[in-house]
This record gives structure tokens, C-alpha cells and sequence, in this order.
């Protein structure tokens, strides 16, 4: 089973043992997305350190050209692949518990919009095969395929529709981070498997375009989804990363629709300068507001402080499990094909 040593943070042994014996599911990390650039790869190594056993990795969004997604997995998965002792890239649900039994980080990709489909269907077969296990349609801009949270009001487009219906053909899960609220009700509304929102907070705590509203939530929950919540400052709060802030929207959602649809996508970005070089660079996109001050973010690393948290909390044991990974385990079964 997976080791927990984690540098900056002090445990409870009673906490280490139990994130020993608990899949932790980090459903959206971000790695440079530069196809060139493997330095940042070896971190995934304290990754898995800080109890993390399955991270999805982020390979493209809809602010870069489609090809560079394309190369970002052919990078990833040459690397990955190199190092079959430590990481094991997750084609089945089954992947997830052999990973741990042979104490290696099980890894998936993601994309977040539409545009990496350059307007050709079949693309989603391509890119389930290459492990990409999640989607979202539009990120912040309205797309060919839906509204994005940060334009005009747009629902989901024809081919949207199209889209959403062939990734669950393929065993994609559909996405609703960074989408219009139309166009996350319309998607709802169509969808025959859970929803997920991979990487998102409750408006109600944070008022913010990024954030999402009860009714929406409440929605992802009756399709069977989970509710990932992000660890990114400005949608958590005032620029607030703290352990006792994740543990406050745990709560939030777990009040409004219960323990078994939470779960987290931190978006945590190794390369900081990456990030705050494309909040800088792309106002249009993500808004003045995320401009100026360095963005604080969760670390993987405050994990064994929430489950600590949690578990002095009401939480039980199997709650927080479900919370930590179990949720995503399960929508990963009932929709990965
Ligand atoms: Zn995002």
C-alpha cells in the first residue's frame, strides 16, 4: 500500500495510518503544458508522496492550440511509461486498486474544452484511448460546443449535444467546470450517466463566476456525480488556501447533497509562474480579478490535514473515505467503459 511521507506537514500517526489505507483521488492537477518541457515530471513522485494514489493530469484547455494537447499526452506518456516501477497509466477502474497494491500512482489526463476537438466527433474515441477520462465543454468563453462561466448567456450548442452523447458512448465523463449555468442545466438535463464538476466550489460560500450555484449541485448530485472541489484561493475564498477553508466547503456540499458526492480536483499547478503568466496574459479569459496578487492554491500535501480535520469532525471513517476517493471510484465504474 502507498507510502506517506510528507515533508511539510505533521501528522497524527493514527491519521497517517489511516491515509495509508485510504485511496485519495486528486481529479485535476496541472503539469507545465508545454510538450518540450519534462522537468516538472519527476514532482509527480511528491505527488504520490503526500498520499495522492490517482491524480488526473491536465493536457490541454481551450486558450491553447488543440495540437499542443495531442503532443502534452504523447510527452506524458512516453515519461510515464519510461517508469513502470513507479506510475501505471489507468485504462480501467480495476487499474486504480492495482496501482496501490503495487504502490504506484495511477494516473488519468484530462482536457478542459471542446476546442481540443477541433470540430471532429471521432476525436473523443482518440482521446479516451489516450486516457483522458474527463472533459468540460466550454472554459470560461463560449465555444462551438456550450457557454463558457465567463460570457455572454449560451446553453449547449447542437454539436455540443453531439459531444456529450458520444462521451458517454465512449466512457467520458462529462464535465461542467468552467461552463455557463445554461449550459451545465442543459447538460443535466440530457445526461443518462453522473456528471461531474472536476474542479469547482459552492457559489454559496464564494460568490464567483467559476463557482457553482445550490441548484447546480444539487443537479450533479441527482445524476450520481461528485463535486470536486477545487483548492484554487480566489474560488475557495479571498485568496484563501487553507486546510480549514477545503474543510469548510466539504461541509457545504456534503450538507446540501450529502457525503457521497464530494470529492476534490484541486488544480493544483506545479509550475507557478505558468499560471500566473496565463492569468496575466489572458484577461479576456479569466478577468481582472485573478490579476496582481500571486494565487494561492491548496497543496496536495494539506490532504492528510483534511483528513485529520474531518475525522475529529462527524465525519466516519467510511464517510471520509468516500469523500477522499471512493465517490470518484465509484463514478469511474459506473461510467468508464
Ligand atoms: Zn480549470
Amino acid at each position: 500500500m502507498g507510502s506517506v511521507s510528507i515533508p511539510e506537514i505533521t501528522i497524527s500517526d493514527p491519521c497517517r495510518k489511516f491515509m495509508m489505507d485510504t485511496l485519495v483521488w486528486d481529479n485535476h492537477q496541472c503539469m507545465p503544458l508545454r510538450p518540450d518541457d519534462e522537468s516538472f515530471l519527476p514532482q509527480l513522485e511528491r505527488c504520490k508522496a503526500t498520499g495522492v494514489d490517482v491524480v488526473s493530469l491536465n493536457v490541454s484547455f481551450d486558450v491553447i492550440p488543440w495540437e499542443s494537447g495531442i503532443k502534452l499526452l504523447a510527452t506524458m506518456r512516453r515519461w510515464l511509461k519510461q517508469r513502470p516501477d513507479q506510475y501505471l497509466l489507468v485504462e480501467r477502474p480495476e487499474d486504480i486498486l492495482r496501482a496501490r497494491v503495487e504502490d504506484k500512482l495511477a494516473v488519468t489526463f484530462d482536457i478542459e474544452g471542446g476546442l481540443a476537438l477541433d470540430e471532429h466527433l471521432p476525436m473523443v474515441q482518440l482521446y479516451y484511448d489516450l486516457g483522458v477520462r474527463w472533459m468540460l465543454l466550454a472554459y470560461n468563453r463560449n465555444n462551438a460546443l456550450a457557454g463558457g462561466c465567463h460570457d455572454k448567456p449560451q446553453g449547449l450548442t447542437e454539436f455540443g449535444r453531439r459531444v456529450v452523447a458520444e462521451m458517454e458512448r465512449v466512457g467520458m465523463v462529462v464535465c461542467c467546470s468552467h461552463t455557463s449555468y445554461t449550459a451545465v442545466m442543459d447538460i443535466m438535463e440530457m445526461a443518462t450517466k453522473p456528471v461531474i464538476f472536476s474542479h469547482s466550489n459552492p457559489a454559496a460560500i464564494k460568490n464567483h463566476y467559476r463557482n457553482v450555484p445550490d441548484d447546480a449541485i444539487r443537479a450533479c448530485a441527482r445524476s450520481g456525480g461528485v463535486m470536486c472541489l477545487s483548492g484554487i484561493g480566489h474560488f475557495m475564498g479571498d485568496n484563501d488556501d487553507r486546510t480549514e477553508t477545503m474543510v469548510q466547503h466539504i461541509d457545504y456540499v456534503a450538507e446540501l447533497v450529502g457525503v457521497d458526492h464530494v470529492g476534490f480536483g484541486t488544480d493544483y499547478v506545479w509550475d507557478q509562474q505558468e499560471v500566473n503568466d496565463f492569468l496575466q496574459q489572458n484577461p479576456d479569459v479569466f478577468g481582472d480579478e485573478m490579476r496582481g496578487q500571486p494565487l494561492k492554491m491548496f497543496k496536495p500535501d494539506q490532504f492528510a490535514e483534511v483528513v485529520e480535520e474531518l475525522l475529529k469532525k462527524n465525519y466516519s471513517e467510511t464517510d471520509v473515505r468516500k469523500i477522499m476517493g471512493e465517490n470518484l471510484l465509484r463514478v469511474a465504474k459506473q461510467v468508464w467503459k
